[in-house]
């Protein structure tokens, strides 16, 4: 664990894609309206599988499909309290593509969920969950490396975030 001021880093190891799902699901536990999280990592590592994971648990519907947003760019889901909009900026060229999907209006008071979201830099909150998801080990298909970092106020709010300590230790 890295702490520093303003900034919390977690480092987590998942066997496989049921632990990614399960860590998305302790997640949502930091999350409320206007929160941004980024979802950054290569093809298949398994952004869209921790964004539904979380979505799944935000909107307690486990049946929820949560596609990938890759080609609508954005998928908005209206919960009874959480409204989420799950976007993928991969196919985005620029920050004022996303203005004339109606980024600004989809955004208000939603939980932001950006895979790719470093191509769209400016659309981000500073304060934010950065998750990161690589392959842990070329010999594995299913274990992933998991870094969470939070930034402002996400990173008291991680730091004391008991849940995901518990899950660390195991
Ligand atoms: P991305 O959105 O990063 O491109 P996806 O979530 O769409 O990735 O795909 C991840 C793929 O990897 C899925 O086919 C999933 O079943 C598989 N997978 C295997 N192990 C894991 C794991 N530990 N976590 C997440 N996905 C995993
Ligand atoms: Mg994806």
């Amino acid at each position: 664990t890295d702490e520093m001021a303003g900034k919390t880093v977690w480092r987590v190891e998942v066997a496989d894609e049921t632990a990614t799902a399960a860590l998305a699901a302790d997640i949502a536990a930091l999350l409320k309206n206007g929160d941004t999280v980024t979802l950054a990592g290569d093809l298949g590592a398994g952004k869209t599988t921790f964004a539904r994971a979380l979505i799944r648990k935000l909107l307690d519907d486990p049946a929820i499909e949560a596609p990938s947003p890759t080609f609508t760019l954005m998928q908005i889901y209206e919960g009874e309290t959480a409204r989420i909009v799950h976007a993928d900026f991969y196919r985005i060229g620029s920050a004022s593509e996303l203005s004339g999907l109606g980024w600004e209006e989809a955004v208000e008071d939603a939980i932001v969920l950006a895979e790719w979201a470093e191509r769209a830099p400016e659309v981000l909150p500073p304060d934010r969950l950065d998750v990161r998801l690589s392959f842990a080990d070329a010999d594995n298909r299913d274990a992933r490396r998991v870094t969470i970092s939070g930034y402002g106020a996400f990173a008291a709010r991680l730091k004391s975030f008991k849940s995901l300590r518990e899950l660390l230790r195991r």
